[in-house]
């Protein structure tokens, strides 16, 4: 309870602490604009309603999905709502395509209601049910013993992942397991890990060619299990068939599934899919700014794509990155109205097929771009900002303390930066940024298990927001914003000396820009 009254405390007080050139004692900073971007950050948070309207009423963001296009004119409303002019940009098109129900159940040897989706982009089952016996991939000598077998597929279900030895997540064996044992299951999974790598390569098909070869053979659909090291977490990616669909299953149905074919039990499933297809669909990204009142030129742009993968509801990746951006410009128009330079916030799409986006808006805004004082991207989870590298500027030692600087020592002593850091290649939207030469950052977070639970994942949901921490950040995004724009200085673009590379024995070269894909999804 006291951590907590110290936290509640600082965040009231008008103290910024900055450290002295030389050393020495931290001396405090009085800023009026940093006191009341805290005091409306902190007493007049809207992160929960946001959070509850966008995950909870609005959902997952797939790229070309009504639920994308959805969220976009949201967000437009909200900043139309909160005085910010704002606007959806098309960059784009994808196929669209809209999920709908999943109903799996295990019909035989006994019933039982699986957990499990379709995939994104799966094919439907054409408005019906439809059921049959599973079938695993088997261990044959070759691709020529697997054509031979490939036949017998048809009217079936296919079981295409490796039945996991254990479901419980490393830490839990660590926890509770012997030596013995610990070493036992961990050898028993990289065995057969490798062994069920052989098996699929055998075949003479990767896991997506394996996939329309199997439908091609008349297979009634793919059950895979893309199990993400945790309780109750599967990773759920895009389909790679085009006629019959593709589901996901939980790690404890797929391996019950599992080990009666193998038992020769012969289960039945059944499945019914709904999605739909709904044609090339335009994509946008949602654009809103502040215009500056001296250097309306040059600008600080805040940075988290919008979209996201659907087997949960993009809480994680990127709800969290998108609202920190929102309230931070909420924040900042009530504060402060008439910034010196233009803050132009961008809510980018398709970030997860390859920073699309955020590749289009550098490739269609050039005047933009090259009078960019500064980006804050933020998109690796919940938590509160940890780092901040200078991505291999030169300078960006000089100009990201003295706006951090300002920033209070509840919210600093969390940071550690690194300077001048090397840029990021690729990973999220600020890399966009980065291959064109802008002064572009990450605003890099805690991982409150991000990688295993949350990352992709089915559940990726509203109850895995850590409020508190995504108040930290929209307080710490607005005050940096704050600081970049009304610096006295334009910031420096000169370069490091990028480490030596290894292989070449030379030092590292920038990374260059990559063209958007601009049709996606429609091969
Ligand atoms: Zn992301």
């Amino acid at each position: 309870m006291a951590s907590l009254f110290v936290t509640a405390a600082m965040l009231t007080s008008s103290l910024a602490i900055a450290q002295r050139p030389g050393g020495g004692p931290p001396q405090s900073i009085k800023d009026a604009t940093v006191d009341a971007i805290v005091k409306e950050g902190t007493e007049n948070s809207q992160l929960e309603k946001l959070a509850h309207e966008l995950m909870d009423g609005i959902g997952p963001r797939l790229v070309g999905s009504p639920k994308m296009k959805q969220a976009n004119d949201w967000a437009v409303a909200k900043y139309t709502g909160w005085g910010i002019t704002s606007r959806n940009e098309k960059w784009g098109e994808w196929r669209g395509w809209d999920r709908g129900i999943t109903h799996i159940d295990m019909v035989a040897p006994w019933t039982k209601s699986l957990e499990g989706t379709q995939l994104a982009w799966s094919p439907s089952t054409g408005g019906k049910t439809v059921t049959g016996e599973t079938v695993v991939i088997p261990d044959l000598a070759d691709s020529l013993a697997f054509q031979q077998w490939l036949p017998s597929v048809k009217g079936k279900f296919v079981l295409v992942s490796m039945a996991q030895p254990t479901g419980r997540p490393d830490y839990n064996w660590d926890e509770f397991g012997t030596k013995e044992s610990i070493e036992k299951i961990r050898k028993q999974r990289t065995e057969q890990t490798q062994a069920w790598t052989r098996r699929i390569s055998k075949t003479g098909y990767n896991a997506r060619t394996l996939a329309v070869a199997l439908e091609n053979a008349g297979a009634l659909g793919v059950v895979q299990c893309n199990w993400s090291n945790g309780f109750g977490v599967n990773k759920i990616f895009s389909a790679n068939t085009k006629k019959t669909p593709t589901i996901d299953l939980a790690l404890e149905d797929y391996g019950l599934l599992y080990r009666l074919t193998e038992s020769g039990s012969k289960p039945q499933i059944s499945v019914r899919a709904d999605s739909k297809e709904t044609g090339v669909q335009p994509t946008f990204n949602t654009i809103a700014e502040i215009k500056g009142s001296e250097k309306p030129d040059e600008y600080v742009i805040l940075s988290a794509h919008f979209d996201s993968w659907d087997g949960g509801t993009g809480a994680t990746d990127n709800g969290t990155g998108t609202l920190t951006m929102m309230e931070a410009m909420r924040i900042l128009k009530k504060i402060l109205p008439n910034p010196k330079r233009t803050i132009l916030v961008g809510h980018w799409g398709s970030e997860e097929q390859g920073l699309n986006g955020s590749r289009a808006f550098v490739e269609d805004h050039p005047e933009i771009v090259n009078n960019m004082q500064a980006l804050f991207n933020q998109d690796n989870g919940t938590g509160r900002v940890s780092n901040i590298s200078g991505q291999g500027f030169l300078h960006a030692y000089e100009y990201i303390n003295r706006w951090l600087s300002r920033v209070p020592g509840d919210i600093r002593q969390h940071i550690t930066t690194n300077f001048p850091g090397a840029p990021g290649g690729g990973g999220s939207d600020y890399a966009s940024f980065l291959a064109a030469g802008a002064p572009a950052f990450s605003l890099s977070s805690l991982g409150w298990s991000y990688g295993n639970y949350t990352w992709h994942t089915n559940r990726d949901t509203y109850d895995k927001i850590v409020f508190d921490d995504l108040r930290n950040n929209a307080i710490l995004t607005a005050i940096l914003a704050y600081m970049a724009s009304e610096d006295s200085s334009k910031t420096s673009r000169e370069k490091s000396v990028l480490p030596i590379n290894p292989r070449t024995g030379k030092p590292g070269d920038w990374p260059t820009p990559t063209k958007a894909t601009r049709k996606g999804g429609l091969n």
